[in-house]
């Protein structure tokens, strides 16, 4: 059996021509891969010597302000940015591809300016987590997914059984759907190993 992790997508060149753009999304849980697979198809472009620029949410400074860090380590350079528009402010006329990390944390005005590059004939790829700490879809990804010519899905492996992981149990007491206590604070689970609410206190 083939895992659903199996498949790489690798899309065509460069976007020839306004209109010719479009947007890819890679969701999954925590753990799963996703800020590894966007800064592959990150450097893929860059060795191509396309014009590349990369962006995450200023919200979330857990490791480093201006790098995008995977939990392997792997790293990039990013600008953060404050809001959907700030991204958008900051895209330049020759710009080929940009790159969004943790696109769940923007606001629904993502999924616009998302639209607004590919319109430009950008390639937008936008990385995030597609389910909050309750299983929820978290923030705009719904919305992005729905609008994206291509979805990549990626699981983790599940911290009890072992099987492909969908969900991110939080481990510590906290309601903030915005909770970024790292990489300690949540596991990988799978839809049966997931538990809703029973580790939040009170
Ligand atoms: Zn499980």
């Amino acid at each position: 059996m083939n895992s659903p992790d199996s498949h790489r997508f690798d899309p065509p060149g460069r976007p020839a021509a306004p209109g010719s753009g479009w947007i890819e999304v890679v969701c999954g849980s925590m753990f799963s891969g996703k800020t590894e697979e966007l800064l592959r198809r990150i450097k893929r472009a860059r060795l191509a010597r396309q014009p590349v620029l990369l962006f995450k949410p200023r919200i979330d400074n857990r490791y480093d302000a201006v790098k995008v860090v995977s939990h392997e380590g792997v790293t990039a350079d990013a600008l953060p940015v404050a809001s959907a528009d700030d991204l958008l402010g900051r895209v330049r006329a020759e710009t080929a591809v940009v790159g969004i990390d943790e696109v769940q944390f923007f606001d629904g005005r993502i999924v616009a300016v998302a639209g607004i590059l590919a319109d430009r004939g950008v390639r937008v790829i936008a990385a995030g987590l597609d389910q909050d700490y309750r299983g929820e879809p978290f923030g705009p990804i719904g919305a992005l997914l729905a609008v994206a010519e291509y979805a990549t899905k990626l699981h983790a492996v599940c911290a009890v059984c072992g099987a492909h992981a969908s969900r991110s149990q939080r481990l510590v007491a906290s309601e903030a759907q915005l909770f970024v206590g790292g990489a300690a604070a949540y596991e990988a689970r799978c839809r049966g190993c997931f538990v809703d609410d029973v580790l939040v206190s009170e």
